[in-house]
C-alpha cells in the first residue's frame, strides 16, 4: 500500500539531509583542514543529491498521503518542487 509514495517521501527525506550535510562540510575550518580525504566526500554527496533530484524530477504524483493521481500542480519548496493534483493543490499552502 502507499509504497510509491513513501519511497518518494524516504526519498525527499534523504535530498535534505544530504543538502545539509554538504553545507555544513562545506562551511566548517576542517573542510578546509582535510580538504583531499573530504573532496571524495563531497563528491559522493553531490552525485546522490543529482542522482535524488532526477528521480524525484520524474516521479511526481500527488503527493498527498494515499492519492494515487498524478500531481499536475508543481509548488516551490525550499527542498525542491512538492507536486499535487487539482483536488490536493491546497495541501501546499501547509
Ligand atoms: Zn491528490
Amino acid at each position: 500500500m502507499d509504497r510509491a509514495e513513501a519511497t518518494i517521501k524516504e526519498l525527499r527525506v534523504e535530498l535534505s539531509n544530504l543538502r545539509d550535510d554538504l553545507a555544513v562540510i562545506e562551511s566548517s575550518e576542517v573542510f578546509a583542514a582535510r580538504a583531499i580525504g573530504n573532496q571524495e566526500v563531497v563528491s559522493a554527496i553531490r552525485h546522490r543529491i543529482a542522482e535524488l533530484e532526477s528521480i524525484l524530477r520524474l516521479r511526481h504524483h500527488c503527493m498527498h498521503p494515499g492519492c494515487k493521481s498524478w500531481g499536475s500542480f508543481g509548488f516551490d519548496k525550499r527542498d525542491g518542487v512538492e507536486w499535487y493534483c487539482s483536488t490536493h493543490k491546497g495541501d501546499a499552502d501547509d
